[in-house]
């Protein structure tokens, strides 16, 4: 079992909340990352997790995340997440979601929660009856809605500044890019990249998906882990984390990797190798901010053109991560950290 003053020690959190409720069945952890840019903003993911530990430290990684992707967006946010233990098909009532919602609003605002796997915007919707500590609702309620469009545009915008690093110019025109996973996210980027002139290439489990790009957008379908060997100048991880590893690194036929997924770096043992094969790597957390940069300007009142144009920076940020990269002689992953840190710190990046 996890020695969970250990896990905290060395990953820095703040607070960690074991929640439960006997009455309708509630298994609950919220963890608080940092808080010294402002309240923890984080999704709730509900998940069937094998085991306590493995809910722990799923909460603790994606916690610590949140607080990187907060301070590298320039964001007045900390990093925080809450999972609750459960099948969402079996498992979810409005009991416990209301259960939930008092530990969240028992925190008086230390913790914002948000949509993430498992958890709905109804669900947030609903929440939100019982604790204002919530982001994230829906646009009809003066909300920003579903955050996978922003981020997708995220993505975009981060990839013109990959461009302009290995080709010195940030034209789409021409260009092949493959995407893994056409849900959310992945199915907005593809219009997007379809729209400014790509060719796309594209895999996803699901068929009727893959179809709809090939009918839409002209795309190559591809099957499974073949997209890792597409002879392409962008690879666009769009649906799993973990998904740059010691295996698949060696069948990489790309110049750059920039997509949206979460934990695309299965470690930090690839980053050398990466570099060997002159693999431009866009840090994940800074090209999918999209969409808490979105969430964001609900604190403020949503204006989806102030939105938008705090998103478009991310391209800005992603020169800032390629110019320190180059000037320390490190890793594009170590620049982020190293920028997102100094934000933390109050230094000016
Ligand atoms: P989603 O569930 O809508 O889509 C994921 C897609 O990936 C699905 O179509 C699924 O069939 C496909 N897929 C799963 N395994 C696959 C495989 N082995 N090969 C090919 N396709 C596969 O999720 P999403 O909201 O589009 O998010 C995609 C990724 O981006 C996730 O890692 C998520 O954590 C990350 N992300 C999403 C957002 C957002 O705003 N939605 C924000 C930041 C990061």
């Amino acid at each position: 079992m996890i020695n969970i003053f250990d896990k905290i020690k060395t990953d820095g959190h703040e607070n960690v909340l074991v929640c439960s409720d006997t009455s309708s069945g509630l298994q609950a952890l919220i963890a608080i990352h940092n808080t010294s840019l402002g309240p923890a903003l984080g999704g709730c993911r509900m998940w069937p997790y094998e085991s306590f530990d493995a809910a722990l430290s799923d909460v603790l990684r994606l916690s610590k995340a949140m607080t990187y992707k907060a301070a590298i967006s320039n964001l007045p946010l900390g990093g925080g997440k809450s999972v609750i233990w459960g099948d969402p098909a079996k498992d979810k009532s409005d009991t416990l979601l209301k259960a939930f919602a008092k530990h969240v609003d028992r925190l008086g605002g230390q913790y914002i929660v948000a949509e993430d796997v498992g958890i709905s915007l109804e669900d947030i919707e609903f929440i939100r009856e019982t604790t204002p500590y919530v982001s994230g609702f829906s646009q009809e309620n003066k909300g920003s809605g579903d955050p996978s469009p922003a981020t997708a545009y995220g993505v975009f915008c981060g990839m013109k500044a990959c461009l302009e690093e290995v080709y010195g110019n940030n034209a789409f025109t021409g260009k092949r890019i493959a995407i893994q996973g056409l849900g959310k996210v992945g199915s907005a980027l593809a219009k997007l990249l379809h729209e400014a002139g790509a060719s796309l290439y594209v895999s996803d489990m699901d068929p009727e998906r893959v179809a709809k790009a090939i009918r839409l957008y002209g795309a190559d379908p591809i099957h499974g882990h073949e997209v890792y060997r597409v002879d392409c100048d962008i690879f666009a991880p769009c649906a799993l984390g973990g998904i740059i590893n010691e295996r698949s690194i060696k069948s990489f036929s790309c110049r750059i990797i920039a997509g949206a997924a979460n934990n695309q770096l299965k470690d930090s043992n690839v980053l050398e190798e990466l570099s060997q094969k002159n693999i431009l790597y866009a840090p994940d957390y800074v090209l999918n901010a999209g969409g808490l940069i979105n969430i964001a300007e609900e604190l403020s009142g949503y204006h989806p053109e102030q939105a938008y144009k705090k998103i478009a920076q991310i391209y800005d940020r992603m020169k800032q991560v390629f110019s320190m990269a180059k000037k320390e002689g490190i890793s594009t992953a170590k620049a982020a950290d190293l920028l997102a840190e100094a934000q933390l710190k109050g230094e000016r990046i």
